[in-house]
């Protein structure tokens, strides 16, 4: 694939049917004259994926769904993109040259694309946290080897790397992640055990996909941001600190062993850390929606309730534990987060599987990408094996 002229930048987006997809093409869209779209990829979604085709004209197209193929290469006939699709297809397009590649396909899906990008050396922003949870030691491992860069796109990863600048790694006491607390901070655990997926899907201050938006409302979402924060700063679990901070106007801080707290602030609006990523190391003027301190009632911290949020303690347990613990976690509470958005579970019972799946688990020696597969594979079969025993 070659390079754009006058000084583009291409952008491959993986995942563009998607939330974080329609925000980083919006970017796009807005800034013809800096960024064009080369490869675009949805899962099943192929009407909005050909709308995006025509849209954005780009080189290559790939619905991750193989029996969607014919439908795409229809839909995108007579204009100059090419269509493929399944998973191969994906990890192809993944390595092939774009000046970045955006991670943005949801769960462990988004695991082989990404890797790929990595090997192949890229510029890689990076919004699949799921990917860098169950692999982020073969991940890290390969971008170093391949001389790959990764961006962090999720907001409090993107403010931390923000805030950390120049700073020597020994200078760093300690990380921070905010949290809004989700739409249930404020609820009892008997209030909690009623709530549906509708009510669960209903951020109060981001709009996102339907999984993460169930993972911020258990808090499971903060624990997978611990668990890639470990892996994308190179810290141990106890110097990844969680706050929680329900105006979400802060979303991330560094804090320094002199004393000094740096700080990212920004709208709730993930454009902010993907414009950040897009034109990095540059800064991009997209008419950012600029914050009036003035008008902010407070800036209220909080810390994290464990008792009623159990999902961040498990996160923080399975870091410590390493080896697969994090994969298995990870492939459990995928499989929680389903069967709760098709009213097989309640919500507390995602707490619960993702509980029991650790506490099954055994332990793993060395970990290469098959065993990681592997151990994904089983903990699914597991989770449909334990909710059929209910
Ligand atoms: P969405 O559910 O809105 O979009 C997911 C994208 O992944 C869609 O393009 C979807 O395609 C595609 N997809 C789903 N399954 C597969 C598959 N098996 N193979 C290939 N593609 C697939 O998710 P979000 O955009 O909200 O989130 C994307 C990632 O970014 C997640 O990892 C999330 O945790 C992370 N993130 C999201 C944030 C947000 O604000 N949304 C914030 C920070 C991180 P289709 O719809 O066509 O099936």
């Amino acid at each position: 694939m070659a390079r754009s002229p006058q000084g583009q930048k291409s952008i491959a987006v993986f995942g563009a049917t998607g939330s974080i997809g329609a925000s980083t093409l919006d970017l796009i869209a807005r800034h013809p004259d800096r960024f064009r779209a080369s490869v675009l990829t949805g899962g099943k979604n192929v009407e909005a994926l050909i709308a995006l085709v025509q849209h954005f004209k780009p080189d290559h197209a790939v619905i991750a769904d193989e029996s969607q193929y014919e439908a795409l290469k229809s839909g995108v006939a007579g204009t100059s993109t090419i269509a493929h699709a399944g998973a191969a297809a994906l990890a192809d397009l993944a390595a092939a040259e774009a000046d970045v590649m955006v991670s943005a396909i949801t769960g462990t899906a988004g695991l082989l694309p990404t890797l790929s990008a990595v090997r192949a050396g890229g510029v890689i922003a990076i919004a699949n946290k799921e990917s860098l949870v169950a692999a982020g030691g073969i991940i890290t491992r390969e971008a170093q080897r391949h001389g790959a860069t990764l961006l962090p796109i999720d907001s409090e990863h993107n403010a931390v790397f923000q805030a950390w600048a120049h700073a020597r790694h020994d200078e760093v006491a300690s990380i921070t992640l905010t949290a809004s607390g989700g739409p249930f901070w404020s609820r009892s655990l008997a209030e909690m055990q009623d709530i549906t997926p509708a009510q669960a899907v209903k951020h109060p201050n981001w709009s996102m996909g339907q999984k993460v938006s169930v993972d911020s409302a258990t808090m499971m979402n903060k624990g997978l941001e611990v668990m890639e924060a470990v892996v994308l700063f190179d810290l141990p679990e106890d110097r990844v600190k969680v706050l929680v901070h329900p105006s979400s106007v802060v979303h991330g801080m560094v804090q320094y062993r002199d004393g000094s707290i740096l700080a990212q602030m920004g709208a709730a609006d993930m454009r902010v850390p993907i414009a950040h990523a897009l034109a990095w190391p540059d800064r991009l003027d997209w008419d950012a929606e600029q914050i009036d301190l003035t008008a902010l009632a407070d800036l209220a911290f909080h810390a994290p309730d464990d008792d009623r949020f159990p999902c961040l303690a498990l996160a923080r347990e399975a870091s410590r534990r390493g080896g697969f613990a994090p994969t298995v976690l990870n492939a459990a509470n995928e499989m929680a987060v389903e069967f709760f958005l098709n009213g097989t579970i309640g919500f507390l019972d995602i707490a619960r599987l993702n509980r029991h799946m650790m506490e099954s688990m055994t332990a793993g020696g060395d970990i290469t990408l098959d065993d990681i597969i592997a151990v994904d594979q089983d903990t699914r079969r597991q989770a449909l094996a334990w909710l059929s025993e209910r």
